[in-house]
């Protein structure tokens, strides 16, 4: 479980992006929110777009792995998406903030990886909201009003990606999930085949 996280406007989104374009075997998990659509955005690809009815019977009903309130709107993980990739072995993407990134470090330690991805400047945040001219004026100040306390999450993460240089910053990010996927205790089958490696021949092969 790849969990990104930043402050609004940091580039994560086209980060996740580019890394969902480029990285086979990682699934992006489609989260839940009662945010209005935006116009470039689809149902079902970028969110499943809920009404608060919707959203709080999906919480209620623990069909949600973690859920948060975000600048206002809501925002949730289904679970049964995510539960699915994890027995079938998959790697998932998660765009989602540090409450979420904390619901699912409690729950899952040993599954979750962890990313920040850091603004090169506070500065950088407003103008790349203004420059992805999709939210109203009010929207942007309230996010730029909550960046600084998403920041301060930064230590509650195991990575931190500066994204000062797009193609860098998903360098870093591939090269983390490259490197978690090595980690001993996640090979599949590493067990059998050194133990296979360690077999004595019998006296036939000889
Ligand atoms: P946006 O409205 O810009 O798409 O997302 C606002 C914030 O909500 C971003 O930080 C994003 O990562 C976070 N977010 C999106 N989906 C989820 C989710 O399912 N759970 C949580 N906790 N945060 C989410």
């Amino acid at each position: 479980m790849v969990v990104l996280s930043s402050p609004s406007g940091a580039g994560k989104s086209t980060i996740a992006r580019t890394l969902l374009e480029n990285e086979q075997g990682l699934n992006l998990s489609v989260s839940v929110t009662t945010r209005a659509r935006r116009p470039s955005e689809i149902e079902g690809v970028h969110y499943h777009f809920l009404s608060m009815r919707e959203f709080e019977r999906m919480r209620d009903s623990d069909a949600l792995v973690e859920w948060a309130e975000v600048h206002g709107n809501f925002y949730g993980t289904p679970r049964q998406a995510a539960e699915d990739a994890m027995a079938e072995g998959r790697d998932m993407l998660f765009d989602i903030d540090w409450q979420g990134a904390r619901q699912l470090q409690e729950k899952m330690p040993a599954d979750v990886v962890s990313i920040f991805v850091l603004p090169p400047a506070v500065e950088e945040l407003r103008a790349r909201l203004h420059r992805r001219a999709e939210d109203s004026e009010e929207v942007i100040e309230t996010r730029l009003a909550n960046a600084r306390s998403e920041i301060e999450r930064w230590p509650d993460y195991d990575y931190v990606v500066i994204n000062d240089d797009l193609s860098r910053a998903f360098r870093s990010v591939r090269s983390i999930i490259e490197a978690e996927r090595l980690r001993r205790d996640r090979l599949p089958g590493l067990y059998d085949f050194v133990s296979a490696l360690l077999e004595k021949p019998s006296k036939a092969d000889r």
